[in-house]
């Protein structure tokens, strides 16, 4: 038996690297012991998160929506630019500088902080002990008052048609294309298709999105995604409805993808396939027998309210428990769930996680959507303001869209806000704070927006609930 901390952090994503810093910050001895390899077999801290999801497809985006502004916007504004090129292996490139920036600055976090990052397998056994297999294969067990397990997620498969890391790949695979595809089959039109898909098809891919569902995004607010899915069909984005996938093989190179709709069987040729179906938890040989540790039927670790497993001390946060799969959700869980070891008050407001697509128009949302409200039978007020009267949306050549207000008829909380349009992720934020100090529309409409900014729509919308816009007709 070797050394013992008084919290060993099995995952070092979004999750689990913020609960190390915050156990380190509140006096505790702690490792981090993470087992992520990027494609030349280097170890990273960061997860999913930075090395192969939110980050480097973020650094695509904004690449290829520069790209398609300078192609269609720049002579709106009286810029001519002759002969744009583009040059993939540079995004790419500028891609790779940005995610390992990012994860070489954990490691110095983790200094700051003094938490012990460790390389390797880590699994918990009975008793609070923790494994840890280095890539060497030695194996050293620790010991630990409280371990966190943040083992995070991994792409579902679909059996139809089995990832083949060429042809075929999960949403890694399509961050990483040395080419632009002629021709890209996505199967799952939710947000890793939304957002791959438009990268490869603002630099030039056909892009055909199959979706199982008849409707499209039935998370969001549906005046939302209404809007969104005529934007993303007008940009090209062909996206199918009601698609059932079948079967896909490859043959020299190329995918034959069969599925079928309302009007039959039908069968789609492309150079390559993405599949982005959901992402499940992803705990192999994490557990050992007798840790006390149970997962649900579908594979999430059982925790309560405040992430606790059922074994005494141990505690769960990120993708690999119940809730939203999102980045901020799970570094949230890791700050609460460090705070309570260290017996500080802590709890994560679970009504209150923004959800952001960051396709253009960015769709961005809190709280409940009106048909969630009307469906829970309490009465309510909706207040929309489109980016079209929006001084500063027409300045940006960005009116697509609006902000839209869901609040109760009786007390006037805000329930709800949804936008679709420009930055609508940064402006969001102001809704949050809102929706966290429980405000209502009056609150809202009584703040100082500054002007000319997209924010103003924020307001706007606020009072279009009470028939009160100013920039708008109301109606
Ligand atoms: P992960 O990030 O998956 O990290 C878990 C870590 O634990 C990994 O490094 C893994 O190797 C390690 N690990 C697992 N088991 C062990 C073990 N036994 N021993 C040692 N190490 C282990 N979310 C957002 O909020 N915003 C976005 O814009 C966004 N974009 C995304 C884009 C893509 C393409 C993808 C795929 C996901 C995106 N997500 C986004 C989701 C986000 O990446 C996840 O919600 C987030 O990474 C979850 O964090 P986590 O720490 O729980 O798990
Ligand atoms: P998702 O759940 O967002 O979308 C999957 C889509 O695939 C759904 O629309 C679903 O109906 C469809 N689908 C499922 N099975 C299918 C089938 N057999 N054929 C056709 N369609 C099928 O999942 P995702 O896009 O894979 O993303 C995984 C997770 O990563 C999500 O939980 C998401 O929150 C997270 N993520 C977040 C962001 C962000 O916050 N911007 C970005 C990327 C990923």
């Amino acid at each position: 038996m070797s050394e013992a901390f008084d919290v060993i952090v099995i995952g070092g994503g979004p999750a689990g690297y913020p609960a190390a810093i915050r156990a380190g910050q509140n006096g505790l001895k702690v490792a981090c012991i993470d087992e992520w390899r990027n494609r030349d077999g280097s170890h990273a801290f960061g997860g999913t998160c930075l090395n192969a999801g939110c980050i480097p497809s973020k650094a695509l985006l904004e690449s290829s929506e520069l790209l398609h502004r300078a192609r269609e916007e720049f002579a709106t504004h009286g810029i001519r630019l002759a002969g744009i090129e583009f040059d993939v292996a540079q995004m790419h490139k500028r891609k790779s500088g940005i995610v390992k920036a990012s994860t070489q600055g954990i490691l110095a976090l983790f200094k700051g902080a003094k938490v012990t990052p460790f390389a390797g397998h880590g699994r918990l056994l009975p008793g609070r002990k923790v494994e840890l297999t280095a890539s060497d294969g030695a194996r050293t067990v620790y010991e630990a008052r409280h371990v966190v397990l943040a083992s995070g997620s991994t792409p579902m498969e679909l059996r139809s048609a089995p990832f083949d890391g060429g042809s075929i790949v999960d949403s890694w695979g399509a961050l990483d294309f040395e080419t632009v595809p002629r021709r890209l089959g996505v199967i799952g039109a939710g947000v890793i298709g939304l957002e791959l898909g438009s990268v490869w098809r603002r630099l030039g891919a056909e892009v055909v999105m199959l979706e199982a569902l008849e409707a499209f995004l039935p998370m969001a607010d549906q005046q939302v995604a209404k809007e969104a899915l005529r934007a993303f069909r007008k940009q090209g984005l062909d996206i199918r409805l009601g698609a059932k996938v079948t079967g896909a093989s490859v043959v020299a190179g190329a995918v034959s993808v069969q599925y079928s709709d309302a009007a039959g069987a039908q069968s789609l040729e492309v150079d390559r396939l993405v599949v982005a179906i959901g992402r499940r938890p992803f705990t192999a040989e994490l557990l050992a027998d007798g840790t006390g540790v149970t997962l649900d039927e579908r594979g999430f670790i059982t925790v309560d309210a405040e992430c606790r497993t059922g074994a005494e001390n141990v505690w769960a946060v990120g993708d690999c428990v119940r809730g939203p799969m999102l980045a901020h959700k799970g570094k949230e869980e890791g700050l609460m769930v460090a705070d309570l070891i260290a017996g500080r008050y802590a709890e994560v407001n679970y009504k209150v996680i923004p959800s952001v697509i960051y396709t253009a128009p960015e769709i961005a949302w809190v709280g409940q959507t009106e048909e969630q409200v009307k469906a829970s039978g309490r009465a309510c007020k909706v207040g929309v303001f489109p980016f079209l009267a929006s001084g500063r949306a027409r300045a940006m050549e960005s009116t697509l869209g609006f902000a839209k207000i869901v609040a109760a008829q009786d007390d006037d909380e805000l329930l709800g806000v949804h936008i679709v349009g420009p930055m609508a992720g940064e402006l969001i934020a102001e809704a949050v704070l809102a929706m966290e100090y429980s405000a209502s529309t009056e609150d809202l409409q009584r703040t100082i927006h500054a002007h000319p900014t997209l924010s103003e729509a924020l307001h706007e919308a606020a009072l279009a609930a009470d028939k009160r816009a100013i920039d708008f007709p109301n109606r």
